[in-house]
């Protein structure tokens, strides 16, 4: 997946001026990013979120870096890039062996941060086994099992049902946020094998598709693109 806008990045850092700096960093580069402050929030955020790459500072409150890390570790494999402070060549080295995937040396330039970050999503691949989840605000689409569900941090997650059709037009939407899609391209994209497929069957299977999504509580996400058809974006 090239799209970076499906990657959720986790930052922990509890210099608070250093977390926006480096979420304004990925943000523009189209990430989507989650903050934790401290190392006991990562572990519960990583737990429930399941980001695709976690930028870890070492000396953080309650649980530090290496904590964290081990945690992370017993729970997956998730990749990390760990944020030391200058000097600490011994954590440097124990972050290596501890497992972390790479890691940078403060102050250090937020691009390189973000450089290094797409460097280890592309190695990780598949590998980390959340690459195959699209994610657009609290819905989690995961292409390998077909399921959608909504994860919204102080809760489980809650499984949403729909239909293979309704399945593929949201994931196809979900590759390419605030594109309007025509109800062609997604008769082309979603319908294969139903080339007579008429836009009121689109209408119809978007219509569905926003009841079910409004049943779990997320409204406002299929917008209709007067003269064109729908787009996928934050209400
Ligand atoms: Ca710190």
């Amino acid at each position: 997946m090239n799209d970076a806008s499906a990657y959720l990045i986790l930052i922990v850092e509890d210099e608070r001026e250093l977390a926006d700096i480096f979420r304004g960093f990925f943000e523009r580069e189209g990430f989507r990013v989650a903050l934790a402050r401290d190392g006991s929030t990562a572990i519960d955020l990583h737990h429930s979120l399941k980001p695709d790459l976690v930028v870890l500072d070492v000396r953080l409150p309650k649980r530090d870096g290496f904590e964290v890390l081990a945690e992370l570790r017993r729970a997956g494999s998730t990749p990390v890039i760990m944020s030391t402070a200058l000097g600490e060549d011994l954590e440097k080295l124990t972050a290596l062996k501890v497992g972390a995937d790479d890691y940078l040396v403060k102050p250090f330039n937020p691009l390189e941060l973000v450089a290094r970050a797409k460097a280890v999503l592309r190695r990780s691949g598949g590998a980390a086994g959340n690459a195959s989840v699209l994610r657009i605000g609290p819905i989690e689409i995961d292409l390998s099992a077909h399921q959608v569900r909504r994860v919204v941090a102080a809760s489980a997650p809650a499984a949403i049902e729909m239909t293979r059709t309704e399945f593929r037009i949201l994931a196809h939407m979900a590759r390419t946020p605030r594109k309007a899609f025509t109800r062609s391209e997604i008769v082309d994209a979603c319908l294969p094998g139903d080339g007579e497929a008429l836009d009121r069957t689109v209408d119809s299977h978007v219509g569905n598709l926003r009841a079910k999504l409004a049943a779990a509580g997320e409204t406002g996400w299929l917008q209709g693109v007067r003269g064109i058809g729908y787009r996928l974006m934050s209400p």
